[in-house]
């Protein structure tokens, strides 16, 4: 696959589990920067329904059930920035829904470029159809006894109807 710019990119987030709202954003993002990896931060550990382990392994599951190839999943310890730098990447991926997301994101952006200032954060909208996504949505519907299956990948549909058992 050709890209349109040929540069390592990083896409982080808990990913709790991911959606396809996430997948949306992977697929762009590796088609915008040719070469991709999702990372889990050991951090965002806090609270998570799924272990980092489970969570590496759906979204490696969800990436080859939606035929996005070549991104490498990952799981770091301590900050992103120093990850990025350690992999030579110069480009953060983060996904933008709505206005609420955009405070945080924007904080998070500027103490990433104070702290590596070679790193650029670039944001990618996903399908308007998956703009209301999000993992815990997804889990509160599982949680209630509904199937989340049309707003995430198989292997996560499966994963949390044994989780809620
Ligand atoms: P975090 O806890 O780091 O926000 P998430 O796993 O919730 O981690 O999200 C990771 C990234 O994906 C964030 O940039 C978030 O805005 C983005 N994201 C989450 N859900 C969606 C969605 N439905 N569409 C587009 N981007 C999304």
């Amino acid at each position: 696959m050709t890209s349109k710019i040929g540069t390592l990119a990083v896409y982080p987030g808990s990913f709790d589990p991911v959606t396809k709202g996430h997948l949306d954003i992977a697929r762009r993002a590796r088609e915008t920067f040719g070469s991709l990896i999702i990372t889990i931060s050991r951090n965002s550990s806090k609270n998570a329904l799924f272990t980092l382990e489970e969570r590496a392994k759906l979204l490696k599951e969800a990436l080859q059930e939606e035929k996005i190839e070549g991104v490498e999943v990952a799981i770091f310890d301590g900050l992103l920035v120093d990850y990025v730098k350690s992999r030579g990447a110069r480009v953060i991926v983060r996904g933008l829904r709505f206005i609420s997301d955009f405070e945080y994101e924007f904080q998070m952006a500027l103490t990433n470029r104070h702290l590596l200032t070679e790193v650029e954060t670039v944001f990618m909208m996903p399908d308007e159809k998956f703009i209301y996504l999000s993992s815990s949505i997804i889990k509160e519907i599982a949680l209630c006894g509904r199937s989340p299956a049309q707003f995430v990948p198989k292997c996560v549909a499966q994963a949390l109807q044994k989780k809620f058992k």
